[in-house]
């Protein structure tokens, strides 16, 4: 038996990559789980595509909740809670893409309060069926309805707020505690990860907190640091403004409005890619099947526009991607084949041999 101990224990020692991993401290709650995500180096895909510069992925699908966004909810809400505007037992209202949602529900879970989330139809059934088992009360809402229209996600919270005693609208998209959470949290974590040495950020946006909050916090530590955003056809996030002519929906979740939100600070992004839903997806495929990582459409977006920008980078350059959320989301969606071809975005050829599908 002791013999057996001392194998094993040389065993796990050997295992290349395995054997330092230190288990995080043991927690008082899960909220403890949210921010510190890992970055991953990519080894495969820029180098397929003869990218000198080394990519990083941030991999925020790694978070309590499965995404970057439970880092914004955990500090709205504990700020809120900080300067008395909310307190366990009340009612939180959001309007979100889904992912916010899931991170007030389960800080919701956590400390105690009723949370009730208005979504666009569009969003997953994967999203949904989250939010339930987190207990939270969910309102659909047309996908289509223009965002200051009584029927938006943003009409139907702004309404519901004023029909339920002790509700709140924590409002991620003028909340300073949404980019504030990614300038102190997600920004400090890139530039202690890379030990300083970071070139470029790419980030997708929808409220423009994650790159908003990124794009400060790492340009205190170096003013010159670049940062391209990802927005998708359909959205008129980008600048200058004539990139965003082509109007019409898009699949992609998470990234994209047709209003600026007042945290999205644009003049802090050097330059925007608009993105297509075929190359966002078949770049989020195979950030699964050839990097491992787990991560959700819109990954694909910010990867999408990575490839593209680190081409004009040199060897020993370093960029960093953000990956917002998981693969658990788009099960029958992206990740289903049959879905990928019923939408045209793949062939059943192209299945077959994944290194001629051409975005
Ligand atoms: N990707 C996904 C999947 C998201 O849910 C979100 C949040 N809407 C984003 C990207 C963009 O993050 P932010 O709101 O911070 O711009």
């Amino acid at each position: 038996m002791e013999a057996f101990q001392t194998m094993a224990s040389t065993l796990a020692s050997v295992l290349p990559g395995d054997s330092k991993r230190i288990a995080p401290p043991m927690a008082t709650d899960v909220l403890a789980h949210i921010g510190g995500t890992p970055l991953v180096r990519l080894n495969r895909i820029p180098q397929s595509l003869g990218i000198k510069a080394t990519v990083y992925a941030k991999c925020e699908f790694f978070n309590a909740g499965g995404s970057v966004k439970d880092r914004i909810a955990k500090r709205m809400v504990l700020e809120a809670e900080k300067s008395g505007r909310i307190k366990s037992g009340d009612t939180l209202i959001e309007p979100t893409s889904g992912n916010t949602g899931i991170g007030l529900a389960l800080v919701g879970a956590v400390r105690g309060y009723r949370t009730i989330i208005t979504l666009p139809e569009k969003m997953s059934a994967e999203k949904v069926a989250v939010l339930r088992a987190l207990g939270a009360e969910i309102v659909r809402t047309p996908t289509e309805a223009a965002w200051d229209s009584p029927e938006s996600h943003i009409g139907v919270a702004i309404r519901l707020q004023k029909e339920i005693p002790n509700s709140h609208i924590l409002d991620q998209y003028i909340n300073v505690d949404n980019p504030l959470a990614h300038e102190y949290g997600t920004a400090e974590e890139i530039w202690e990860q890379t030990g300083g040495k970071v070139d470029m950020l790419v980030a997708g946006a929808g409220t423009g907190g994650t790159i908003t909050g990124i794009a400060r916090g790492l340009r205190k530590h170096k003013a010159d640091v670049k940062i391209i955003g990802a927005d998708p056809h359909g959205s008129v996030l980008a600048v200058p403004e004539e990139l965003n002519k082509n109007g019409g929906g898009y699949k992609v979740e998470g990234i994209g409005y047709d209003f600026i939100p007042d945290v999205l600070d644009r003049s802090l992004v050097d330059k925007w890619y608009k993105t297509g839903d075929k190359e966002s997806f078949l770049f989020a495929r195979r950030l699964i099947k050839e990097e491992g990582l787990l991560c959700g459409g819109s990954s694909g977006s910010a990867m999408a526009v990575a490839m593209q920008e680190a081409k004009n980078l040199n060897e020993g350059d370093v960029v960093v991607v953000v990956l917002p959320d998981s693969i658990r989301s788009y099960l029958s969606k992206f990740v289903d084949d049959d879905w990928m071809i019923n939408n045209d975005f793949m062939t059943a050829e192209e299945l077959e041999k994944p290194e001629t599908a051409k975005s």
